[in-house]
């Protein structure tokens, strides 16, 4: 068997390197003699030929040690069969042409059954080194990826504290003091995307745990203005959230970088107010984001959840299509739901429907 298309990795599960030639031979022989020794036993004891054995035998030889052993096997348990079995004993002749037709027969079938053996073999041997390909790629990306976080964020993250300092310090020329502001904002949005690609193999790898906590909407809000605040406009931002909503039984990091997400999109693809607002509704937490910017196109709208998609005209802003995939995501991991509505040229709607956290249950009367 050859090693699959592109793998470097060696077949090292492959069985034929565990048995070789002249010890694959030996075993087939080996494996029909224990056969032969296991049916002549069984024959008494039954009273008629009983030959599972023998198949279990082949089956066993060509598991171990490939096809060709188990065509061997076959062949001698029959020759021995036949020549020491079958009357007259201790020579080659068939009673008859039924003798004969059944020894073929059974010869045949072994066959069959060495091939099948066989090729599980293969499969088998196939599977695995497939599988060690693929452990490989995936450790090779979690590798990257790590290498990405840590050693190219902390210079990101000097750059960013530099420009905030030029930015703020006194006396800095108002032209410098806007591009320190550039550059600070351009280094935010390529952390972002470090940590979406990050967040992505997190999330696909099983390797995010939700910890649950109740939390009030407005907490994570109150966040995510202050993690935002500074780097995108927020004085666009209008929160019109009701005081009196059921708190969220959620893992607030996670909802929040939810809202992150929407929020900072629903600035980057609109210039005008963004507002957020939020309902209960039939057990539920409705959370809405609305932009009246470009809006998404009937064409886009289905695929704008999934990853890597941007529509057409996204491309000219920096992003990777992989927020809304992130959110979906950890949203559903809530077991929530999220949706966009959008007409273009008047803007987008995107909601996310959290179930509400249950209500404490009442103290027992001894307990108050
Ligand atoms: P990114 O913004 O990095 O491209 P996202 O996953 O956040 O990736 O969004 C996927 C795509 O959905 C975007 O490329 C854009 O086409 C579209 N999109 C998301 N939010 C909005 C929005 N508020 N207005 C218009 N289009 C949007």
């Amino acid at each position: 068997m050859r090693a699959p298309t592109g793998a470097s990795v060696p077949l090292i599960d492959d069985p034929r390197r565990v048995v070789r030639l002249p010890s694959r031979l030996a075993l087939a022989v080996l494996i029909a003699v224990a056969a032969l020794g296991a049916v002549s036993a069984l024959e008494p004891l039954l009273g008629r030929p009983y030959y599972f054995p023998a198949f279990a035998g082949i089956v066993l030889s060509a598991v171990l040690a490939g096809r060709r052993a188990g065509l061997v096997t076959t062949l001698v348990f029959t020759a021995a069969y036949a020549y020491w079995f079958l009357d007259p004993r201790g020579h080659f002749a068939m009673k008859g042409p039924h003798e004969s037709a059944a020894l073929a027969a059974y010869t045949v079938t072994g066959f069959f059954v060495a091939w099948v053996g066989g090729t599980l073999r293969t499969l088998y041997a196939r599977v695995r080194s497939e599988h060690r390909l693929l452990e490989t790629t995936v450790s090779q990306r979690e590798d990257i990826l790590r290498a990405l976080t840590h050693d190219v964020r902390s210079p990101l993250n000097a750059i960013a504290m530099h420009a905030a300092l030029l930015e703020r310090a006194e006396g800095t020329d108002p032209g410098v003091a806007r591009r320190a502001r550039a550059i600070r904002t351009s280094v935010v949005a390529i952390d972002v995307m470090l940590q979406d690609l990050v967040k992505v193999v997190a999330l696909e790898s099983g390797q995010v745990v939700l910890e649950r906590a109740p939390v009030e909407l407005h907490a994570l809000l109150d966040h995510v203005r202050e993690r935002l605040g500074g780097v995108l406009p927020m004085e666009r931002v209008e929160v019109q959230v009701p005081r009196d909503l059921p708190r969220l039984h959620v893992d607030p990091p996670r909802l929040e970088r939810v809202l992150v997400n929407l929020v900072s999109n629903a600035l980057k693809y609109s210039e005008g107010p963004v507002t957020i607002d939020a309902a209960s509704r039939d057990g539920e937490v409705v959370v809405s984001v609305r932009d009246r910017g470009t809006g998404i196109g009937p064409e886009d709208l289905p695929h704008i959840f999934q990853k890597y998609y941007r529509a057409g005209d996204a491309r000219q802003r920096e992003g990777l299509g992989l927020g809304l995939y992130i959110s979906r995501l950890l949203v559903e991991a809530h077991g929530g739901r999220i949706w966009a509505e959008s007409t273009p040229g008047q803007g987008s709607t995107f909601h996310v429907a959290i179930p509400a956290a249950p209500a404490p249950a009442p103290a027992h009367p001894a307990h108050r």
